[in-house]
């Protein structure tokens, strides 16, 4: 328990933290020999090589990598000539870099709801989203659980719109055997610390395809021409990555296959202990076509739960656990606001869902301590609300 801890700035109190990046591989040693040699920057050979393996750990063809997981998003779309005049569709629920990066072209974002029980873009209601204007879908897989990529690509097709995961949570996941990263026209991911891997701040695009890769390498790199230093044919960014962050990203991808077998094991764990709580939470669960990369333990209060999520939670804080809400919905913050829309999958699972403490380094004790009080305080609070009490599972 306390050696699970080291890292965390954890020490007397229980205190569980809801992410914590495993750094004890190669990162120390593949970082000194960025300081030895003075590439520090981003030319050296770490960069190339974190591009190559991660490629082929996705099963794409390219991948060029990027500063973060938004500048990742930019450049695919700025890739594809997303600009002021397009749509782009983007599920209500997610992260508010899916959005923003739609914004950053100057094109409109357009919501669509998502499907209750993967919480991931619901293609059943695609169609209805569709204008003229419409250039491409971003499906996102939520928490590590991917989408229903063939329904969306086949959607796609028949209105010849290009597709971009933001697979931003979701390494290694899989969808019917195949890699997210993989399962569209690009995909894009982030190495954010609190990710399934890091590389403090970093970002990755993958694609099938040879120019889109050519076009986002230039565009990373303030859109100079390969054959001509200095020239700048193209307005460009700066959001490349650094070689210290892809010697990070090398050592963690060496061991992601290790990563993703123990969040899996772990989300085993809070599944039994869990179970018993089903009259008042919904458990995340796989479908039978997907593996859930668990980058996020979420569940959701159901209507049986007559008490407050954020009470919930404060309660949970207040016994040393970290947990975190589901992502406010698009349509309710402030530069997307929109009174008159309503997605009520995305607007239940942003005000009801809770994502529990998930990270490698976290024990299976650990995991029976946040479920006992869970428990706990589901029992208490619905007493307090006036509920019916409930057996309680912890003390
Ligand atoms: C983390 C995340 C991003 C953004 O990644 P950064 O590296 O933080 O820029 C984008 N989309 C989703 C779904 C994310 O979770």
């Amino acid at each position: 328990m306390v050696r699970s801890m080291k890292g965390c700035g954890m020490t007397r109190k229980k205190s569980i933290a809801m992410a914590c990046p495993v750094l004890d591989g190669n990162e120390k040693k593949y970082v000194l020999e960025c300081l030895d040699s003075g590439w520090i920057s981003s030319i050296g050979r770490f960069v190339e090589l974190f591009e190559r393996e991660f490629a082929r750990y996705c099963g794409s063809n390219h991948a060029v990598s990027c500063s973060n997981g938004t500048s990742a998003l930019h450049l695919a779309l700025a890739a594809l000539d997303v600009g002021p005049e397009d749509e782009v569709i983007v599920p209500a629920l997610t992260y508010v870099a899916t959005a923003n990066a739609v914004r950053y072209c100057g094109a409109k974002p357009v919501f669509v709801d998502s499907e209750p029980r993967t919480m991931t873009l619901d293609p059943q209601l695609l169609e209805g989203c569709i204008t003229r204007r419409t250039r491409g879908i971003i499906p996102v897989h939520l928490f590590g659980h991917p989408a229903d990529m063939d329904s969306i690509n086949s959607v796609a097709r028949r209105h010849g719109l290009f597709v971009v995961e933001d697979a931003a949570e979701a390494h290694g996941a899989l969808y019917r055997g195949r890699k997210a990263g993989s399962l569209a026209d690009a995909a894009t991911f982030s190495f954010y610390g609190n990710k399934i891997i890091t590389t403090g701040e970093g970002g990755m695009i993958t694609t099938s395809s040879a120019e889109l890769s050519e076009r986002m390498t230039i565009l990373r790199g303030q859109g100079v021409d390969p054959q001509r230093r200095y020239w700048f044919p193209v307005i460009g960014y700066n959001y490349r990555m650094t070689n210290i962050a892809a010697a990070i990203g090398v050592a963690q991808l060496e061991r992601i296959d290790r990563f993703l077998e123990l969040r899996l094991r772990l989300a085993a764990a809070y599944h039994a202990r869990l179970s018993p709580l089903g009259e008042f939470l919904q458990l995340p669960s796989e479908q039978p076509w997907a593996r859930h990369a668990y980058w996020s333990y979420t569940v959701i209060l159901r209507d049986a739960a007559c008490f407050d999520r954020d009470e919930l939670m404060d309660r949970l804080g207040r016994d040393g656990i970290e947990t975190r809400p589901v992502f406010y919905p698009m349509h309710t913050l402030p530069p997307y606001f929109d009174n008159h829309a309503r997605f009520p999958v995305a607007e239940n699972l942003g005000s009801r869902g809770i994502s529990l403490p998930m990270h490698a380094l976290l024990a299976e004790e650990d995991v029976t301590y946040v479920a006992d009080r869970l428990g706990y305080w589901c029992g208490q609070l619905t007493a307090l609300s006036g509920g019916t009490f409930v057996a309680l599972t912890g003390r």
